[in-house]
């Protein structure tokens, strides 16, 4: 199964992801968190990276496609992939038709997790991540156990200041793809409010994953 989640920052994607992959046996691909990885360890490529990550704007389609090619070849692919965070421009999205096409692969959803703006705020400034297992937390509305705060990561981008940036480039350039893939029929509208529990059975039931599966 090969699956794109579409939303604004903050909307649960990566968190929704970690669900997902584990109940459908599928890879997460977040392009987001390739980014920061290469910026963590200052490549020539990542250094490009961070200066666009931190003023919260998209970073260039080609460096962005070239990331995801070399991600979906990866052997825990092969199973299938949710992509997380790509495609998030139209060429981007053009670009991995082609890619796909030419591999003889197909999506199967396309799924837009709704959220309104402002709903947003307090979700992304209360967020915090955990550099070893990679889960994210939220102070309030997933609370990390106490003895591991000390080592929880503020995202650099996660600020009030960065986050309007962040809204207006995914209004602007990742919203029209919702219309792109209605276009393809492979829409499918998640209301993203309420618990995460509420909002990962809600996407199990349209991926049809059996509700024994724990979400
Ligand atoms: P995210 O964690 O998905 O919010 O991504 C964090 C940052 O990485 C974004 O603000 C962009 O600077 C960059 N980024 C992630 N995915 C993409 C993409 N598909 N296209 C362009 N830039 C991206």
């Amino acid at each position: 199964m090969n699956l794109i989640f579409i939303g604004p920052p903050g909307a649960g994607k990566g968190t929704q992801a970690e669900t997902i992959v584990r109940a459908c046996g599928i890879a997460q691909v977040s392009t987001g968190d390739i980014i920061r990885a290469a910026i963590r360890s200052q490549t020539a490529l990542g250094i490009e990276f961070k200066k666009y990550a931190d003023a919260g704007v998209l970073v260039p389609d080609d460096l962005v496609n070239r990331l995801v090619e070399a991600r979906l070849v990866q052997p825990d692919c092969a199973a299938g992939f949710l992509l997380d965070g790509f495609p998030r421009t139209i060429p981007q999205a053009d670009w991995l038709q082609q890619s796909l096409a030419k591999s003889g692969l197909r999506l199967e959803h396309v799924l837009v997790l709704d959220v309104a703006d402002s709903a947003i705020l307090e979700r992304i400034t209360g967020r915090r991540s955990d550099p070893i297992t990679g889960h994210i937390y939220h102070l309030r509305f997933d609370p990390p156990p106490p003895h591991i705060v000390d080592r929880l990561v503020h995202r650099p981008d996660d600020t009030e200041a960065v986050l309007s940036k962040r809204l207006r480039e995914y209004h602007d350039k990742t919203a029209p793809l919702v219309d792109y893939y209605e276009r393809l029929g492979l829409v499918r509208r998640i209301d993203a409010v309420g618990s995460l529990h509420d909002v990962s059975r809600r996407i199990l039931t349209v991926l049809g994953v059996p509700p024994s599966v724990p979400a």
